[in-house]
């Protein structure tokens, strides 16, 4: 059984009514790539780009950082990249800069505010994804978005540098996808307003839960309340999907959630456009996908969204999904 799964993971993740959904990976190593493709991971949905400055104390410079995205692209051309600006801060350090004093670094300096406040660390990386741009298939999206300020701010920088590249005659792809990563109840509630502004959205659950459900995703003596399917979250993730469709815009999802098979047959059921995950688990998500319909996933989705509780949630899954495998 385990090895059909495996041979049947380059085919499509397609419903047997013939919906198409992405099956992309989230890595953050160039190692990694291999085994993407061995998986048939359709693309990256999250590169995670701090590795490259952690356990280090000089910044990576430009140069590095061009080349290294640039590789990525290369080998996974045609399949679309899509690398996430530094999400450093919270429980990730750079020795450089130095732990920070804060009292809830969850909530702290972290991501793009950190990058705001050290903009010539963000140019250097933006730069480099900018020059990248022109091998292979790669969008940028920034982690962390709180409201369209802080978007705004990093588009414009992104646009300055861009504008930079052309003056010094470097080739890159002025029109490089752009977009956010939603992980923020501020961007949940105005998804609206965001959608018009970027290329797509990739909602990262594994934060929105922490924010939304006010659990600290470090903390074991809460773990037990950290719930993907908890309503809150459910119908945070429909309102951002549909605010999404309505722009015209894609919405993937890149949180552990898209690696748990009672959580994949809901988003189906949302019209998510593609799910990022660990390589690992992707020939299992995508069997999933396959022996799965699209009209029993809406039919799912619609008794979800009435379900008051994670348990009652759990149990439509099973009779509406699980019953049939
Ligand atoms: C997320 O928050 O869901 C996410 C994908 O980003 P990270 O886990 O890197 O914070
Ligand atoms: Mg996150």
């Amino acid at each position: 059984y385990r090895g059909a799964i495996i041979k049947n993971c380059h085919l499509p993740g397609e419903t047997l009514d013939g919906y198409r959904l992405k099956v992309k990976a989230n890595i953050e190593l160039y190692e990694e790539v291999a085994q993407v493709i061995d998986n048939g991971g359709d693309g990256i949905g999250l590169f995670r780009t701090e590795y490259t400055y952690l356990n280090r104390t000089e910044l990576p410079t430009e140069e590095e950082l061009f080349e290294h995205y640039r590789d990525l692209a290369d080998i996974l051309a045609p399949r679309r990249v899509i690398l996430r600006t530094l999400d450093l801060g919270a429980d990730k350090f750079m020795a450089h800069f130095g732990r920070l004093e804060e009292q809830n670094p969850a909530m702290g300096l972290r991501a793009v505010r950190f990058c705001l406040r050290n903009r010539e660390l963000f140019r250097t990386q933006l730069r480099a994804i900018a020059r990248a741009s022109v091998v292979g298939n790669i969008s940028i999206m920034f982690p962390m978005i709180s409201g369209l300020k802080e978007l705004r701010q990093s588009m414009n920088l992104l646009r300055q540098c861009q504008a930079e590249l052309t003056a010094q005659g470097l080739p890159h792809n002025p029109g490089m996808p752009v977009g956010m990563m939603v992980e923020l109840p501020s961007a949940v509630m105005t998804a609206e307003i965001m959608a018009r502004e970027v290329d797509f959205f990739s909602i990262g659950t594994n934060d929105l839960i922490q924010y939304s459900l006010g659990i600290d995703r470090t903390n074991r003596h809460v773990s037990y309340l950290y719930q993907p399917l908890h309503p809150a979250v459910v119908r945070s993730i429909k309102h951002v999907t549909d605010s999404a469709h309505q722009a015209g815009i894609e919405c993937n999802l890149c949180g552990e959630m898209a690696s748990d098979p009672f959580c994949v047959p809901i988003l189906m059921g949302m019209q998510i456009d593609a799910i990022s995950l660990n390589p690992q688990n992707i020939p299992g998500i995508k069997h999933i996908i396959r022996q799965t319909t699209m009209d029993d996933c809406k039919k799912l989705l619609k008794q979800v969204l009435e379900s008051p509780t994670v348990a009652r949630t759990n149990q439509l899954v099973r009779e509406t999904i699980f019953q049939q495998f």
